[in-house]
């Protein structure tokens, strides 16, 4: 392997023709998230180690095995986000946000950082779309965030999620069941696998996700957190059910979601795809009523999700949804000689001011090896100058599909006949391929090219 040509293990590139499909989802998630009133906040791709002990939890699996940790040349200890909510937490408190007024809704795109044995959908760097809500304790709020990220899932065309429902009850509800539930894995010892016996003391909750056949099993017969929810645990979760119901946001109660990290309370969900395989969760999130104040601010309630990008992609290439292309090139202005050349390239940079995607030739290359490029680019239009041309300040504008050709100025009328051809055929044919040429045509995201399938 050359450490000069190949990426880490658990990283990928993403290239030019795969790129722009991302950038079409991220502005679906972008204009939902705006849309449910949740702004951007960008934080620091390492923060001080602290942080995610603290925040995330030291008995999970993130802090235990998945950190990427190390002493900066000050000696300090640092780590690459494994997760967004914690650089969200320490945001809020090191900008009082919550002085502001609230709920604080913010929502991030990051890429997180965890040193995972690699497989599909498990990378060691991933992305993520999150959101995060401080401030609001109502039950509303929870079913508001669930509705955030159905409300993407459903945007994006995306079918056979499922959405897993659960509360895990409050630190003092909670505390009873822990023992219940020590209890009667106790019980069980010898069956546990090894990870399993480890959790029994620290997080017997995390038992009951484990992938280990033989734990599930067991804990297919465990105590459930629903029998020991207190009155207001209780209360709160039929509440986030019944506001679903309302907004017809189908879920299904499972007492086995009981997410990963320590800082959840009440509320935690998960949406589940199974064109995923192993790695079958896309969404997760919950709710976190004790973690501002754990970290040192007031008492805050906080709740929040985080989707995964690259499972999300996974399921929109499984599906079949149909993504618009990135706009190809509207105008390839081919020459010979180097006037010409020149004149092309006034000329492009003149359609380029209007936001016209237009192309020259910068390789000094043949009449014929530009228009072969020209094809290769798919530019709907060519246009050829050379000498005549230059003399009469006229030439021919081609539309490729059709061949049909057009006389434009070189001068000043330039744009103006330009924009004429174009809408003159925009009318008759430039669009019976389905093609976007105008960027506001595809960011429009009511348009249906989201639900079109193969
Ligand atoms: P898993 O059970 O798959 O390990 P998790 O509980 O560790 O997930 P979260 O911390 O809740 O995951 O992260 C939220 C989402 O981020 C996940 O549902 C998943 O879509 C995505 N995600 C988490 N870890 C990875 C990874 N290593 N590679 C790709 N995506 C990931
Ligand atoms: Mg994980």
């Amino acid at each position: 392997m050359s450490l000069l040509t190949q990426a880490p293990k658990g990283t990928q590139d993403l290239l030019p023709k795969d790129s722009f499909r991302w950038q079409v989802v991220e502005e679906v998630l972008r204009n939902e998230a705006a849309s449910y009133g949740f702004g951007e906040i960008r934080t620091p791709v390492f923060e001080h180690t602290e942080l995610f002990q603290r925040s995330v939890g030291e008995t999970t699996d993130v802090v235990q095995k998945e950190m990427y940790t190390f002493l900066d040349k000050g000696n300090r200890s640092i780590t690459l986000r494994p997760e967004g909510t914690a650089g969200a937490v320490r945001a809020l408190l090191e900008h009082a946000l919550y002085n502001d007024g609230l709920p604080v809704k913010t929502y991030y795109l990051t890429s997180c950082y965890r040193y995972e044995n690699t497989q599909k959908g498990r990378l060691r760097e991933f992305h993520q779309f999150g959101a995060e809500v401080f401030g609001a304790a109502a039950p509303s709020a929870d079913a508001e965030l669930i509705a955030l990220a159905h409300d993407i899932f459903e945007r994006l065309g995306i079918e056979n999620l499922s959405l897993e429902l659960n509360s895990i009850g409050c630190p003092e509800c909670r505390a009873t069941y822990h023992t219940a539930l020590k209890e009667y894995f106790a019980g069980h010892k010898e069956q546990l696998c090894g990870t399993c016996l480890n959790r029994l003391d620290r997080n017997p909750m995390r038992i009951l996700d484990c992938k280990n056949p033989k734990c599930a099993e067991i804990a297919d017969h465990a105590p459930r957190m629903k029998d020991y929810l207190c009155d207001d645990c209780r209360q709160h979760f039929d509440s986030v059910k019944k506001y679903l119901d309302s907004a017809g946001i189908a879920y299904s109660v499972n007492p086995m979601i009981v997410r990963g990290l320590d800082y959840y309370t009440r509320t935690v969900f998960e949406f589940v795809s199974s064109d995923l395989g192993a790695q079958s969760t896309v969404c997760g999130g919950g709710r976190y009523d004790g973690l501002v104040k754990e970290m040192g601010g007031p008492q805050t309630a906080g709740l929040g999700f985080a989707i995964g990008l690259e499972r999300l992609m996974m399921i929109l290439e499984a599906q079949g949804i149909q993504m618009p292309p990135q706009p190809a090139c509207e105008v390839y202005v081919a020459s010979l000689g180097e006037a010409a050349q020149e004149k092309a390239f006034q000329l492009v940079h003149e359609m380029r001011q209007a936001s016209i995607i237009s192309e020259c030739d910068i390789c000094a290359r043949s009449l014929k090896a530009q228009m072969k490029y020209a094809d290769k680019i798919g530019a709907q239009f060519t246009l050829v100058l050379g000498d005549d041309e230059l003399a009469n300040q006229t030439a021919q504008l081609k539309h490729m599909k059709t061949g049909e050709k057009f006389a434009v100025s070189l001068g000043k009328d330039f744009l103006r006949d330009y924009v004429s051809v174009h809408s003159h055929l925009e009318e008759t044919t430039l669009n019976v391929d389905g093609t976007f040429t105008n960027l506001d045509v595809f960011m429009n995201t009511d348009s249906e090219i989201f639900t079109e399938k193969n």
